[in-house]
């Protein structure tokens, strides 16, 4: 009678599949859409919940209430329509986020700039899809000018509670080099929340959060993509327990013009794409927002500055110039492998 209801029980756990998400006996595994990005979701528990949908809610929160410059409903949204007036208030967790997108742009000497809005627009980045953009221009020069000339940390100000920001008239926010950072540690707080969770690895695009442990007991393996061949990794991570590993390379969108590669990652002093010899940078922190924001900053710092910063932050780095050398912390090179 028990191996009965045992069966039914696991019988009506498939039923309540939920959109494209699945539930096996203490797995959730899903696939889906968020930040313009693809997000993979596989949950271990000893209860047989499905979490798939709660850590989309709370993902497609964070995009629609804090982080989307697109979506109107946004905090960041709000501060860039305010550009120019007064101060406006914002949440704490809005606050804090910003004060810590201004402390890594400071101390990146600018590499990390989240004002850059209207230079991203001038790119049409949205629009970069990896290849070739048949209508792709190279933005004016003046046009590029006067939208750098609107970037920079100078022209946000951010009160010191945290709780109020104004911006320059004619500056905006794009959060687009730290969101899927920030998108790991809510996911990592809430998955502490719960306490069926045993284990779970997270990615939102080139940013993966692994959580606790396999039901196996054996580490986690995070595949590091190459970027002379994105469906090939260069090698394996293999990690113990929580980690964020971030990536930012130059395959991810870009376009090529006659012969050059236009990618979405900025380099804030010229207004063009970052041209640091390096083709891809991976950060492993146990702090999501950090593997992001860095990621960026490095990329556009390029090795050797990218490499004292990174380690400044306590965090591993690896390095894939456009030679294809590759360059790494030591703690990352005792984590790396063919396998
Ligand atoms: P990263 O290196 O982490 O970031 C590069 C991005 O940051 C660039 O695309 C640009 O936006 C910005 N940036 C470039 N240079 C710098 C710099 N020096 N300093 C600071 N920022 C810089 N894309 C869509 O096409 N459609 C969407 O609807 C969409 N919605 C999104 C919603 C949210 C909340 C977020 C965070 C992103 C969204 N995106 C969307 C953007 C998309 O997912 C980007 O590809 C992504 O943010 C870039 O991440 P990355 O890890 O590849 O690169
Ligand atoms: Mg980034």
């Amino acid at each position: 009678m028990k191996k009965f209801f045992a069966v039914l029980f696991s019988f009506l756990m498939i039923l309540s599949l939920n959109g494209c998400g699945k539930v096996q006996l203490g797995l959730t595994s899903h696939t889906d859409v968020a930040m313009g990005t693809v997000i993979n979701l596989k949950i271990y528990s000893t209860d047989n919940k499905n979490y798939a949908e709660e850590v989309m809610g709370l993902l497609r929160e964070l995009e629609e209430k804090e982080l989307s410059v697109r979506a109107g409903s946004s905090e960041a949204a709000y501060v860039n329509a305010n550009a120019g007036s007064d101060a406006v208030p914002v949440s704490a967790q809005f606050g804090e986020l910003i004060g810590r997108c201004l402390e890594v742009g400071d101390r990146s000497d600018g590499a990390l700039d989240v004002t850059l809005g209207n230079v991203v627009k001038l790119w049409n980045i949205d629009s970069l899809a990896g290849g070739e953009a048949v209508d792709f221009q190279l933005p004016d020069e003046s046009a590029l000018e006067s939208a750098l000339a609107s970037c920079g940390n100078d022209k946000i100000g951010l009160s010191e509670e945290r709780d109020q920001i104004s911006l320059r008239a004619d500056t905006a926010l794009d959060l687009g080099a730290v969101g899927k950072g920030i998108a790991l540690d809510r996911v990592r707080a809430y998955l502490q929340e719960q306490d069926g969770i045993t284990g779970a690895v997270i990615s939102v695009g080139g940013s993966v959060l692994t959580y606790g442990s396999k039901p196996d007991g054996t580490d986690w393996k995070v595949g590091i993509t190459d970027p002379f061949d994105t469906g090939k990794v260069l090698g394996y991570l293999t990690l113990a327990g929580t980690h964020c590993i971030s990536t930012s390379g130059d395959y991810e969108r870009y376009v090529e013009k006659d012969g050059v590669r236009y990618h979405h990652i900025i380099d804030p002093h010229t207004g063009y794409p970052a041209r640091s010899g390096l083709s891809s940078v991976t950060i492993l922190s146990e702090d999501g927002f950090l593997s992001d924001a860095l990621s960026t900053a490095c990329f556009v710092l390029g090795s050797e500055r990218g490499l004292t910063l990174a380690t400044e932050y306590g965090c591993e780095a690896l390095f894939v110039t456009t030679e294809g050398e590759l360059l790494m912390t030591e703690g990352f090179r005792q984590l790396f492998g063919s396998k």
